[in-house]
C-alpha cells in the first residue's frame, strides 16, 4: 500500500450527487498535498482509498458554496462515460459515502444526533449509541440470450435511444437466483434458465452493488411491463442499438456477447 504521507491526495469534493472537477478537457479532481488544501468549505471527510498512486478522499461540501475558480460541479452520471474503471470506481465510492454521511445525520432508532465514529465508516447515536454503516443495496442485472440474440429493454429514466439489459433490487428474504426470475418475469413476462454468474460492480446510484448474470431464454411472450419498460426486443450482435457506456458491467455483458459471437464465427 502506498504510504499516505508521501504523495499527493486525490479530493473527490461532492455536493449532494455533483462531483468537483477541473475545468478542463479531461475529466480531473483537484490535487492536493493534504485534503485541508483544497479551498472550499467542506462538512464531512474521509479517506477512500488510492489512486494513481495517490490517497484518495471523499469531501462533502455543503449545499450554496460555489466551486473555486477553475472547477465546477459536474453530475457523476453525466461524466462517467468520459473516466475510466478506476476512477468510475473511487469517485462512486466517495460518492456513496458522501451520500450515506449526508442521509445519517439522526438515529434512525430514536432520533438522536449521529457522530462519525474515528477510524471506522460509522455515524453513532449520541443518545442510544447504535452504530449506523453505509448501506450496500444489492440488485442483479442479467442478460438473457435467445439462440443468437440478446434481449436489451429501455427504461424510462435511459437517455435517448439507450438499451440494456434487465436489471432490478433484491427484495429481502430472496436469494439473487429468485430476484432474476422474479425480475425477468415482471419486467417482460419470460422464464429463463442455466444462471451463471458473470460478475459485479458497485453502482454509486445511489448505493448499489450490481451482480450480473447470465441466461437462457425458457419460454413466454415478451410482454412490457407497464411503467417499467417503455420498450423490449431481441437483436442480433449486427444490429445492436445505443448501448451504456463502456464503464459500466451492462455494456461489459453486451461487448461479452458481442465477442461471443465473433468468435463462434471466426471459428466455423
Ligand atoms: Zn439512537
Amino acid at each position: 500500500m502506498p504510504d499516505p504521507s508521501a504523495g499527493e491526495t486525490l479530493l473527490f469534493a461532492f455536493q449532494n450527487d455533483r462531483l468537483l472537477v477541473l475545468e478542463d478537457e479531461e475529466v480531473r479532481v483537484p490535487r492536493a498535498s493534504s485534503p485541508e488544501e483544497l479551498e472550499i468549505e467542506t462538512s464531512f471527510r474521509q479517506p477512500v482509498g488510492y489512486l494513481d498512486g495517490g490517497q484518495a478522499w471523499a469531501l462533502e461540501v455543503p449545499e450554496g458554496v460555489e466551486a473555486p475558480e477553475g472547477t465546477a460541479f459536474r453530475d457523476l452520471r453525466a461524466i462517467f462515460a468520459a473516466v475510466d474503471e478506476e476512477f468510475f470506481a473511487v469517485a462512486g465510492r466517495a460518492k456513496q459515502i458522501v451520500g450515506w454521511h449526508a442521509t445519517h445525520r439522526f438515529c434512525g432508532r430514536c432520533g438522536g444526533v449521529t457522530e462519525p465514529v474515528e477510524g471506522e465508516p460509522a455515524m453513532r447515536c449520541t443518545r442510544c449509541g447504535m452504530m449506523h454503516y453505509p448501506r450496500v443495496s444489492p440488485a442483479v442485472i442479467v442478460r438473457v440470450l435467445r439462440e443468437d440474440e440478446i434481449l436489451l429493454a429501455r427504461s424510462p429514466g435511459f437517455p435517448k435511444g439507450m438499451r440494456s439489459v434487465l436489471a432490478g433490487f433484491v427484495e429481502p428474504g430472496e436469494s439473487i437466483e429468485e430476484t432474476v426470475h422474479r425480475e425477468v418475469r415482471e419486467e417482460v413476462g419470460l422464464e429463463v434458465e442455466n444462471l451463471e454468474y458473470f460478475g459485479s460492480q458497485p453502482w454509486p446510484f445511489p448505493n448499489s452493488l450490481m451482480i450480473g448474470l447470465t441466461a437462457d431464454y425458457a419460454g413466454g411472450e415478451l410482454t412490457p411491463e407497464p411503467g417499467e419498460i417503455e420498450a423490449a426486443d431481441w437483436y442480433r450482435a449486427e444490429g445492436l442499438p445505443e448501448l451504456p457506456p463502456r464503464v459500466s458491467i451492462a455494456r461489459r455483458m453486451i461487448d461479452d456477447f458481442v465477442a461471443r459471437r465473433d468468435d463462434s464465427r471466426a471459428s466455423t
